[in-house]
């Protein structure tokens, strides 16, 4: 194995994780709690977090643009949310029952996000994805599901393929061949996607991020969404905006809000829950009414969508939920998170350009993205890509040496070369963030991991 620059700097200040981590190998499946989270030599154990800052195992102080992998758009620890959630757990904190609570936060959805008629509460983005896509083939009577290149729309078989490069691949072992053959995965393209719609007359639906894959690696515009949303409407087949990170990143409305395009169904998760456990499916009146019941034992056996689940809306995620709704609902929170979003993209583009850097920096409201071309690799001095293939194949050694150099400086990505900002970052964190960036930029262009544009 080969030692990278920054290991001895990175290791010296982390004896606790490093430590934590070898027990952790032992009873942790994998060592780690979620895929992305695996970092060699350890990874991030995190103590505690407030506002924009996070403190690990042994000290380090970290200005975070994770946010609880983008669902913290108020920061952490925020104190009503926090006060929403100890009044609700005084109560009890699980009663699998319905409760006042999740009637309440249902109908502020409804009222924020244009095409919410109705809401079903799930536990994660996941979940949501997976219900949506039952709900559009129990509407439309198909199976087969048509998602775009990169896309993240969780994890589950029914999405098998289709987020990571080769997206023809599954993503997984241990996924049927049948559900990988349930999806089709066509580039951003829409002189494709109607060829694809053409030629699969069983496609149900169509489910992208409408921001772009992966948050807007690989953007999309509002143009190229409402044309989608033609094409969807022409072809007779539904559309599923996964809203899991948008929603509300983008306003009070969601993407769809901020675009004016109306997709058949939605899915939310992160802050539509307060940062809690939870998720929403929602979406056209006609297509949720699968869920009613009519108490005629056939209809209610045969003739509607099933759906269950232990901890749906518990009252914990409900009372996050109503709090941080209350107070995204104005777009203040969003103002701001997009003004520090803006601040720091443009700090970095400088701090790129004065170094003649092979990279840019890219991103709309409160998030950001670097695209990197590495040293060994080859590429033309118009970098600029719309290609998801490369957007997500920066190097694996300049993303680590990226992620770890920042870390190493106090800042922590969410993930690759991104972040998201939050109503809890204030100018002076973007400022000392620009310059932790600036110093990583040095040291990746000494170390011939990032090229140099000439
Ligand atoms: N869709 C998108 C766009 C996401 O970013 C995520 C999570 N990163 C999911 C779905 C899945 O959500 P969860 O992790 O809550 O299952």
């Amino acid at each position: 194995m080969t030692i990278d620059f920054w290991q001895e700097t990175y290791a010296a200040k982390r004896p606790g994780c490093l430590d934590l981590f070898q027990r952790a190998k032992d009873c942790l499946a994998g060592g780690v709690g979620h895929d992305m989270r695996h970092s060699l030599p350890c990874p991030n154990y995190i103590e505690r977090a407030s506002g924009a800052r996070m403190w690990d195992l042994d000290g380090n102080e970290y200005i975070d643009y994770g946010m609880g992998n983008g669902a913290l758009l108020l920061g952490h620890a925020h104190p009503q949310v926090i006060e929403a959630i100890s009044r609700a757990l005084a109560k009890g904190y699980h009663y699998g029952q319905d409760h006042p609570m999740q009637v309440q936060w249902a109908s502020l959805i409804t009222e924020m996000v244009p095409s919410a008629d109705a809401v079903r509460f799930v536990n994660s983005g996941t979940e949501g994805t997976m219900l949506a896509i039952r709900l559009a083939r129990a509407f439309t009577g198909r199976e087969k599901l048509l998602r775009l290149e990169g896309h993240f729309n969780g994890w589950h078989d029914d999405v098998g393929r289709g987020s990571s490069p080769p997206f023809q691949n599954s993503l997984s072992l241990g996924i049927p061949t049948s559900k990988i053959d349930s999806v089709l995965v066509a580039p951003a393209e829409l002189d494709r996607i109607d060829e694809l719609l053409e030629r699969n007359p069983e496609i149900a639906a169509v489910l992208l991020e409408p921001s772009g894959a992966s948050w807007g690696t690989v953007p999309l515009t509002v143009d190229f969404n409402r044309e989608l949303r033609a094409l969807t409407e022409r072809r007779k087949v539904l559309l599923i905006f996964d809203e899991v990170v948008t929603g509300f990143r983008y306003g009070s409305g969601g993407y769809q809000k901020h675009a004016r395009v109306a997709p058949d169904l939605t899915v939310m998760g992160k802050i539509v829950s307060g940062g809690m456990p939870g998720g929403v499916v929602t979406g056209r009146r006609d297509i949720m009414s699968l869920f009613d019941f009519n108490g005629e034992p056939h209809h209610d056996r045969y003739e509607r969508v099933w759906h269950m689940g232990t901890f749906n809306a518990n009252p914990l995620s409900a009372a996050a939920g109503i709090a941080t709704l209350e107070i995204v609902k104005s777009g203040t929170a969003q103002n701001h998170a997009n003004e520090m979003g803006e601040r720091l993209r443009t700090g970095l583009a400088r701090a790129l350009n004065e170094r003649q850097a092979a990279a840019y920096v890219y991103g709309e409201a409160s998030m950001f993205h670097i695209y990197m071309a590495g040293k060994l690799g080859s590429y033309s001095k118009d970098l600029h890509t719309d290609d998801a293939t490369k957007l997500k194949s920066i190097p694996k050694s300049l993303v680590t040496g990226l992620q770890k150099n920042l870390q190493i400086r106090g800042v922590e990505l969410l993930s690759y070369t991104g972040g998201v900002t939050s109503a809890a970052h204030n100018e002076n964190d973007i400022d000392i963030t620009v310059d932790a960036f600036a110093q990583v930029f040095d040291r990746l262009l000494e170390n011939d991991l990032l090229a140099h544009l000439s």
